[in-house]
């Protein structure tokens, strides 16, 4: 990854190579952190982070499953990312903000245990095949049970399951793999939600066993805007292997299509045209040409 100058840790910025923590940290033993990722882009208007408020409000959310009191307002922490990318006289980039149970008490009570909040930005682009498209196969794991863990939480702990599936995904030769939930449907890909286009109409799976998206949303909406029906429901893994157009949705990755499931081609194989539309949409949306959402872009020289 690409270093930058500073991390914000806990109200102040220390160096990149000096923001550490302690081995003895809680989350690192068992993964009581919550995180977000978020992504800022130049606009003709200048820098802007793209749906920022929801980021927090999502992080503050996930804390709140987790018992984790950030011990900081939504504002300061607003305020620490518009730093952190400032201090760091970055443009385009990745944020990144985790809060979670720090040193000083070990075990899985984590009443009274320190919290420790970090923000980190650097620039982070995908890799190409991103854009050209993804090989991918339904993955042997699945999400975890909306019963077992508060899924609309963005917890640390659970991205080991994504770590297992991308594990699978690289020793199987596929770009990615796509996840099923516990009762047999889609349910997203190990850092993604996923759309299917089938005869002109645009699937997704509703909300219940995967991470309500933030992209996934931006998504929904747009794809009305241009005119596309839109449909939240449980999607079989049949209808997702005969679909014409899949194509995976993040922050991180922002749209790429899906080429190919279980060996077997989407479609014709190529990024598809109602995926290349929902890009277009989009790449206007998080570049502030889209008018109409101005509301999601924050921006960082205001
Ligand atoms: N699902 C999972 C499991 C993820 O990790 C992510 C990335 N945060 C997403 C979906 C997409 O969420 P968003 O669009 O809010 O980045």
């Amino acid at each position: 990854m690409e270093a930058t100058d500073k991390i914000w840790l806990n109200g102040r910025f220390d160096d990149w190579k000096e923001a550490r923590v302690h081995v003895l940290t809680q989350a690192l033993h068992y993964g009581a952190g919550v995180f977000e990722g978020i992504r800022c882009y130049e606009t003709a208007e200048g820098l802007a982070i793209f749906r920022l408020d929801d980021h927090i409000d999502r992080f503050f959310f996930s804390g709140r499953c987790l018992n984790i009191k950030v011990p900081f307002s939504k504002n300061e922490i607003k305020s620490a990312i518009l730093e952190t990318i400032k201090i760091n006289r970055l443009k385009e980039c990745y944020i990144r903000p985790i809060a979670f149970f720090g040193y000083g008490s070990m075990g899985l009570s984590v009443k009274g245990a320190p919290v420790d909040v970090a923000v980190a930005a650097w620039p982070w682009k995908y890799h190409l095949s991103h854009s050209i498209g993804l090989k991918t196969k339904i993955s042997k794991y699945i999400r975890p049970d909306p019963r077992s863990v508060d899924i609309r939480a963005k917890v640390c702990g659970y991205y080991a399951n994504s770590i297992f599936a991308t594990i699978e995904a690289e020793q199987s030769g596929v770009d990615e793999v796509i996840l099923l939930d516990n009762k047999g449907y889609v349910a997203e890909g190990p850092g993604e939600n996923i759309f299917v286009v089938k005869n002109g109409i645009i699937y997704t799976p509703a909300l219940g066993s995967i991470l309500p998206g933030i992209t996934r949303d931006s998504i929904i909406k747009i794809a009305r805007d241009l005119k596309f029906k839109v449909i939240e429901k449980k999607l079989k893994p049949d209808e997702l292997k005969k679909a014409d157009e899949v194509f995976f949705c993040g922050t991180a990755v922002e749209i790429c299509p899906v080429i190919s499931i279980n060996g077997r081609k989407v479609g014709d194989g190529r990024q598809g045209f109602i995926t290349l539309k929902v890009k277009e949409g989009y790449n206007k949306l998080v570049t502030g040409q889209n008018k109409k959402y101005k509301k999601w872009r924050a921006y960082v020289n205001e």
